[in-house]
């Protein structure tokens, strides 16, 4: 008989979300019939105080995980009965899953970065590393980044007290790095000794157009890495190759994070190439219907 998975995905304006053909059409490559369910709040008029009952419910009816989006991730931490000691530390939760009656959280965006990271940037330089952005995925992205032993870590956000609030919270899961928060208008001293810079904001994509950083701060020896990955190729990473410079697109985030979420709702490694090209498919499915 064929294994049955239910899982879904929580969150607001997910409508548009790749991760469940994602993971819906890894799963029947993989032999399962796998469904994965969409759950808007808004479209329910429900908000973050409904998630106990939301998360109580899917265990109820035999659902195998859940994945959990903006505006969520930290409030359905109080949901949980247990969480990975990464997701206690960074403080978000991205992915649920259900086992014998217990709800585990688990973070897959950083391990979906990181792993992305070393696919794409193998031998890359670390040791000091500049981030642009300071929100949901910049916290994901530079816990990351100080797992693979960045020593200095500046963050950057135009609004500060994101950036300050994120080195706070990393500052003592990370004692030996150094944590530094930098404005905007100092982008170019900052940047000046980095080995790589880091962007987590949302410029780029197809609603939010351009760069957040002047083409002139690039260089040759600054590896770019993006977050944003609709589109997958940004006017940054343009830039960036146009310099010279090794770059990193947002797409392999995405697409990570939902191949380890696979595996821990189902116990079963998927084919990580095969989900790479689907979304890449997806994604350019969407620009051509944007450019119609
Ligand atoms: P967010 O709103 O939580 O955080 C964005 C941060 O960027 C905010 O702190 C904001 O103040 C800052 N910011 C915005 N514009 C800026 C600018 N020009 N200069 C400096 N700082 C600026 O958003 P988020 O959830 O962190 O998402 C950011 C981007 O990452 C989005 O494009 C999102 O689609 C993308 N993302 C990608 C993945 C992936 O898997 N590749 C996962 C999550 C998010």
């Amino acid at each position: 008989m064929t294994d049955s998975v239910v899982c879904g995905l929580i969150g607001t304006g997910i409508g548009p979300s790749l991760t469940p053909p994602m993971h819906e059409a890894e799963g029947t490559r993989q032999g399962l019939a796998y469904s994965y369910q969409v759950i808007d709040l808004d479209e329910h008029g429900l908000t973050v105080a409904d998630l106990p009952r939301l998360v109580r419910g899917a265990r109820d009816l035999g659902f195998r995980g859940l994945n959990i989006t903006h505006p969520g991730k930290q409030a359905v931490i109080e949901c949980l009965d247990e969480l990975t000691p990464d997701a206690a530390r960074l403080g978000a939760v991205n992915t649920v899953l259900f086992d014998e009656g217990r709800s585990i959280g688990h973070n897959t965006d950083w391990t979906g970065f990181g792993r992305n990271f070393d696919r794409g940037l193998p031998g890359a330089r670390i040791e000091r590393v500049v981030q642009l952005g300071a929100g949901g995925a910049g916290a994901a992205v530079a816990y990351a980044m100080l797992t693979r032993e960045t020593r200095n870590l500046v963050l950057v956000d135009h609004d500060r007290r994101r950036a300050e609030r994120l080195a706070e919270s990393l500052a003592a899961p990370f004692p030996a790095t150094r944590l530094e928060v930098a404005d905007l208008a100092e982008l170019a001293v900052t940047l000046a000794d980095a080995d790589g810079l880091v962007h987590a904001t949302p410029m780029g994509m197809a609603e939010h157009p351009g760069s957040a950083v002047p083409t002139a701060l690039l260089r040759p020896d600054l590896w770019v890495a993006e977050v944003v990955y609709r589109p997958l190729d940004t006017e940054l990473l343009r830039a960036a190759r146009a310099v010279g410079a090794r770059t990193l697109g947002g797409g392999g985030m995405a697409v990570y994070q939902a191949v380890d979420a696979f595996r821990i709702f189902t116990g079963i490694e998927p084919d990580a190439d095969r989900m790479y090209a689907h979304l890449t498919e997806l994604v350019r499915r969407e620009e051509l219907e944007v450019v119609r």
